[in-house]
């Protein structure tokens, strides 16, 4: 930066190397004085000149800090002075010019008129007074003008060479002006870059000032957040210790776990190969489980046959309030050879033969019958422990062998209650419908741990006077009757399905009661139309039964069929037959040729003859698969407990006994 002159300190060095040149000694008059004749007005001439060259110097010094001002005079300007603009504006060389003026206009008189005051006080040389010439000295004033005229061209002279110096110095100035001019502008221009620098300078020290502000506020600010930061850090650092502590802690039971779980790992690869030991065991035992399943099955069928293939369980219903009460050992029920602790299967029914006693003409003894079935249950004998001794028998059906439950019985001897169950849904009284699919459902789950998958599809239907109705039906349908027929399900099948009859999968307790709930509904329907025919109609509630152990490839299947029957009561022959009871004839007609020829389906059976006659009625032939072979057959006689049913009571025992005495299948032991 030093070596960069400022252009403010190169103006003024330059003023001062130019000073000297002003300063030249100057020989001009200065204004206002007056000329002195002689060599002492010569002296004095010369004086203020002297005089003027530090005036001059004053003036140079002036022109030198002001170049282009116009020079001014201080004193009044004369005429010559104007006659000669060119000559270099000075007040002495103004004053030595006026003095040539007025030698040249000067005539020389002869006698020169009395000098009047004022106008030859120019020429006046006072201070020295020469020798007045008296007037007619004409020679000797001739003489003193000469020397004056001498003295004045001498002088002229003097003041030429002067006036030359001066125009020279004069050049010189103005040259110097000039120069100095530029030189001014030069340090204008350089003043106003200068001054455009100071001014860019002042507004990036404003910028500058405004970033340092920002700068300042922004340095706050991270100041603070540095703060917030060093109190974070503080926090960090207290919650790493914690961290660090809580890790060591980890770290020293992860130690521990990593010795537990190599401990473990010894302990899971001896479990593996005590698992496999297992495995290698549980397929043994399953094998062995199957075995004992499939032998199970043997031996329950071979237990079934023996209990015989047809069996008969004789149930008398409780007398019902409001029931005329039976007079005492109507009904008997002795014991079995164990004592009272063994089941019933006797029963002693007596009647007395008011024919019999009129005639002879005293009250005959009433005559005793005898019954034995497989199984009595007295009036109190309850829903549960009828159920109980038909459990196996429809276990019958999970194992593959067709199973048929018949209600028989007069009119109000409580098939349906037995089959169905009572009124108002109380599980007491549930029938064996419910509970038999109940426990269906739940062996059938027990059976699944060993691979078995089983399926139930429910149908129900209705056969009154020899025409089949849905009980199932839903919608339009609802109530109607007649549409349906028994069907084989294919050309070459033996297997039969009932047209128009829905056929519902079932896999719970509660969709079976909304079945049981449904045909309800639809006999009461029917009920409205025609009377009571609930009972002059067979019930038949088959569930279709499918097996599968995929893993063996085995495959089982088989029907469950559960009727109740329709009243086995006969018409009495003395009554009149108007236009109902013509009809009732029918229907009973009906009844009872369908119940004979179940019966006598059932002989034909025993009998092993070679012509069944399932096709006599539509009970039996829809029947026809669950009856014979392998099948196993359970009928219920249903009996009134009641004196004025004790002639339906012995039919149906006659019609149950002649049954019992049938033996269907390879089992042999059953025979009575
Ligand atoms: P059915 O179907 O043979 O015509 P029901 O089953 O309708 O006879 O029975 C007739 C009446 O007797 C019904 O009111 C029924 O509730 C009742 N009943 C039948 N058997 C029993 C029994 N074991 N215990 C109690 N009440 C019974
Ligand atoms: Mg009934």
């Amino acid at each position: 930066m030093e070596s960069q002159r400022s252009p403010l300190l190169e103006v003024k060095g330059n003023i001062e190397l130019k000073r000297p040149l002003v300063k030249a000694h100057s020989r001009l008059p200065l204004p206002g004085r007056s000329f002195k004749r002689g060599r002492d007005q010569m002296e004095d001439v010369l004086e203020p000149e002297k005089k003027r060259t530090r005036g001059l110097g004053t003036a140079s010094k002036f022109a030198a800090s002001q170049p282009r001002a116009p020079v001014r005079t201080t004193g009044p300007q004369t005429q010559g002075q104007t006659a000669a603009p060119k000559l270099p504006k000075k007040t002495g060389l103004r004053c030595s010019t006026a003095v040539a003026t007025v030698l040249k206009n000067q005539k020389p008189g002869p006698a020169a008129p009395a000098q009047k005051p004022g106008t030859a006080a120019p020429l006046k040389l006072e201070g020295k007074k020469p020798n007045k010439r008296p007037a007619w000295d004409l020679k000797g004033q001739l003489c003193d003008l000469n020397a004056e005229l001498k003295c004045c061209r001498e002088k002229t002279r003097t003041l030429d060479q002067e006036n030359q110096q001066l125009r020279d110095q004069l050049r010189e100035a103005q040259q110097q002006a000039m120069d100095l001019g530029a030189e001014r502008r030069t340090l204008e221009g350089e003043l106003s870059r200068v001054r455009a620098q100071a001014e860019q300078g002042q507004q990036e020290l404003g910028n500058l000032s405004a970033h340092v502000l920002d700068l300042e506020e922004r340095l706050s600010t991270q100041e603070s957040l540095v703060e917030a930061l060093q109190k974070e850090q503080l926090g960090l650092q207290e919650e790493r210790r914690g961290l660090v502590t809580r890790l060591e802690e980890q770290e020293r039971r992860l130690q521990a776990s990593e010795a537990a779980l190599s401990g473990s790992q010894a302990e899971v690869a001896s479990l593996h190969k005590e698992s496999a030991a297992q495995v290698a065991l549980l397929a043994e035992r399953g094998e062995r489980l199957h075995w004992l399943e499939m032998e199970r099955r043997r031996l329950h069928n071979q237990l079934q046959e023996l209990k015989g293939n047809i069996r008969v369980f004789c149930r008398v219903r409780p007398v019902l309030p409001g029931e005329p009460t039976p007079p005492p050992g109507f009904l008997l029920f002795p014991s079995g050879p164990g004592g009272p602790s063994d089941p019933s299967t006797h029963l002693s029914l007596f009647r007395s033969d008011e024919r019999r006693g009129t005639l002879s003409g005293v009250p005959a003894a009433p005559t005793r019958y005898d019954f034995s079935f497989d199984r009595v249950f007295p009036p109190g004998s309850g829903q549960d422990e009828v159920f109980e001794e038909i459990a196996m028998l429809v276990q019958s059906a999970l194992d593959g062998y067709p199973v048929c439950i018949f209600a028989y019985g007069q009119t109000g001897s409580g098939k349906t209650f037995t089959m169905e169950g009572g009124p108002g849904g109380d599980p007491q009284v549930e029938g064996l419908i419910p509970r038999a699919l109940r426990h269906l459902f739940s062996v059938a789950q027990e059976l699944s741990s060993q691979g078995w998958t089983y399926t139930f599809v429910a149908s129900y239907v209705e056969i009154y006077n020899e025409t089949v109705r849905d009980l199932l039906a839903t919608g339009t349908r609802k109530g109607q009757g007649g549409d349906c027929e028994i069907r084989r399900v294919g050309p070459g099948s033996e297997e039969l399905t009932v047209t128009n009859a829905r056929y519902v999968p079932v896999c719970c307790e509660k969709e079976v009661e909304a079945l049981l709930h449904l045909a309800r509904q639809n006999r009461a329907v029917a009920r409205t139309a025609q009377n009571e025919r609930s009972s002059r109609s067979h019930s038949v509630f088959q569930l279709q039964i499918s097996g599968e152990h995929s893993g063996r490839g085995l495959q089982c299947g088989a029907p469950l069929n559960l009727v109740d029957l329709a009243g086995s009561e006969r018409l009495d022959p003395g009554l009149a037959l108007g236009p109902g009871e013509r009809e009732r004839l029918r229907e009973t007609q009906a009844i009872n040729s369908s119940l004979s020829t179940l019966g006598l389906v059932i002989m034909a059976l025993s009998n092993k003859e070679s012509h069944v006659p399932y096709r006599n009625s539509k009970l039996t032939y829809l029947l026809q698969n669950s009856l014979g072979g392998s099948a196993k057959m359970l009928m219920f006689v249903n009996i009134s407990p009641l004196e004025e049913n004790a002639s339906e009571s012995l039919n149906s025992l006659r019609f149950a006994s002649k049954v019992n005495q049938c033996v269907i299948g390879t089992a042999q032991a059953n025979r009575k």
